[in-house]
């Protein structure tokens, strides 16, 4: 078999590292003039800033993305003391909290500090709620052997049905701040709380209370790991190679059509850009019409404004800061955005670079209307949009924690960037919204031989796209096969 990925983001470079290591045949064929452009960052004034990767759930020695790593053989390119914990702080309003607790609450890096942490400021019957909570959270994960390494359960591929994220909050009966510092963790996959489901939360949010870490140098450090990797395992990742056709013979994929107009022929293919692009790609009668009318009907997660700046202060050193909306109905259950009096911002650092510098990055939901496409030259509505939501995200953050009074504006980023660097990308964080009600895709396709994978089929973020890359190259090749090196790696930990 000779297989083409299409696409060299996390999930391309994994589904590939995967076949490769079954002695496939495997080449990546990626859109943008660099790989993994997301994952890449940027430089502006000095200083590298990352853009799709700040911290990763379950990094920790025996963490679940850490054996993921170590059977991908990425773990081979990456310096072990490169990994350091990242714990998450919460500013709550001053006056405006809900508990008699302080304004600035925290979660811990590791699960083993959780326990004493969360009683030390909730008090123990709240600690106890929590960690009961925490704990079916874990046991989500135990249902797939994709998650579970130690024990041989069949395969289940979607997370079941599930309640939602807010009902089972309710349920758990913990202080509103706690609730509202856990749901937080739905902008990591751009869900409001209502529309989460419990399982899904599990595995993007949850997971985060076993362990949380940043590497030094971020997404850019673990880009060049995976394609060191890559170069060993000889896979080939052509850049500027944007497919354009996606072509079958009867009922088998045949190869791609680039958009210079050459055909590539292959056996297998895994697709890894937005969905929303298939219905341009292939004819009509490769998949059923109820296929596209789905993925028509799906809908994408946030959007949000990212601004980029620079600290001499060490504040934001190994942390992950939310400033919290006040309690209010209204951001109680949505991620209050950047329109909104009190919008919802995280902002994360990565380790001092130039002259003692830290770089910075915020992000807070937005419910702005942007123009269509990627517009060249920008619309001048847009751009004094940007300049005025730019000022107004900045002194906001100043206002709010006093400690980043130094913070300098460098650059922004908005959902017209992500549609600009990342080829389909339809400019909402996450990509495809995964919530309790929309049906998720699944890796195989009517079309034999032609996959799906990435952030828009099981979840977003790394794990998520290594995963759904691992399971697109089970269903291709064998389960066992792909199983087989991650439970190896697990024995070996
Ligand atoms: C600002 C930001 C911060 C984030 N922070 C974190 C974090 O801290 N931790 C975490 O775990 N996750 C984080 N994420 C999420 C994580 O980065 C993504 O979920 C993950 O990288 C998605 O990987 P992917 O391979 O599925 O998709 P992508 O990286 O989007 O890869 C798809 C690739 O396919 C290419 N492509 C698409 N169509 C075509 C075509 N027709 N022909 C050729 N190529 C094509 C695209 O150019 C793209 O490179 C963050 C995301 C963002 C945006």
């Amino acid at each position: 078999m000779s297989t083409l990925v299409i696409g060299s983001g996390i999930t391309g470079m994994a589904a590939a590292l995967l076949l490769a290591l079954q002695g496939e045949e495997t080449a990546i064929l990626e859109a943008a003039p660099v790989p993994a452009p997301l994952l890449r960052g940027f430089e502006r004034d000095g200083l590298h800033f990352d853009t799709g990767f700040h911290c990763g759930a379950g990094l920790r020695r025996g963490g679940l993305l850490r054996l993921w790593l170590r059977a991908l053989g990425i773990m081979d390119f990456l310096d072990e003391a490169s990994f350091f914990p990242i714990q998450e702080e919460f500013r709550f309003s001053p006056g405006v909290t809900d508990a008699a607790t302080a304004a600035v609450t925290r979660f811990p890096a590791q699960f083993d500090e959780l326990a004493a942490t969360v009683t030390e400021q909730f008090g123990a019957q709240a600690s106890q709620n929590f960690l009961e909570l925490v704990r079916d959270m874990f046991a989500v994960l135990q249902h797939s052997p994709y998650t579970t390494p130690h024990r041989d359960i069949p395969l289940a591929f979607s997370w079941g049905q599930s309640p939602s994220l807010h009902d089972t909050l309710a349920a758990a009966r913990l202080p509103l701040q706690l609730s509202r510092m856990t749901q937080a963790r739905c902008a990591f996959y751009g869900i409001e709380p209502r529309r989460a489901s419990f399982h899904e939360f599990s595995f993007v949010g949850g997971l985060y209370f076993d362990s949380c870490h940043g590497i030094s140098g971020g997404g850019k450090t673990l880009r060049q790991a995976a394609l060191k990797a890559l170069e060993q395992a000889g896979v080939s990742v052509r850049c500027n190679a944007r497919v354009a056709r996606i072509t079958h013979t009867d009922n088998h994929v045949s190869g791609v059509e680039l958009i210079s107009g050459e055909h590539i022929t292959c056996t297998r293919c895994i697709f890894t850009g937005h969905p929303g692009q298939l219905r341009h790609l292939m004819d009509a009668g490769a998949m059923r019409p109820a296929f596209f009318r789905h993925i028509g009907e799906m809908r994408d997660s946030m959007q949000a404004f990212l601004l980029f700046g620079s600290t001499n202060k060490p504040f934001l050193h190994h942390k992950t800061l939310y400033i919290m909306p006040p309690s209010s109905e209204e951001t109680r259950e949505k991620l209050a955005p950047l329109e909104s009096r009190h919008p919802l911002i995280y902002l994360c650092c990565d380790e001092t670079q130039q002259n003692g510098r830290f770089p910075v990055v915020a992000v807070s939901p937005t419910a702005h209307s942007f123009p269509e496409g990627d517009p060249q030259p920008r619309p001048e509505a847009y751009s004094l949009w940007k300049q005025k939501a730019s000022a107004r995200m900045l002194e906001y953050i100043r206002t709010r924690v006093p400690e980043l009074d130094d913070l300098v504006l460098l650059d922004v980023a908005t959902p017209l960037s992500l549609r600009h660097w990342i080829a389909g990308s339809s400019g909402s964080l996450y990509g495809l919204a995964h919530d309790t009600e929309t049906l998720a895709l699944f890796p195989s396709t009517r079309l034999e031989h032609f996959f799906l994978a990435g952030q828009h089929v099981l979840l977003p973020g790394i794990l998520g796209g290594i995963i759904s890359a691992a399971l697109a190259v089970g269903f291709a090749t064998s389960h066992d096969a792909v199983l087989q090196g991650f439970r190896q790696c697990a024995n070996n930990e």
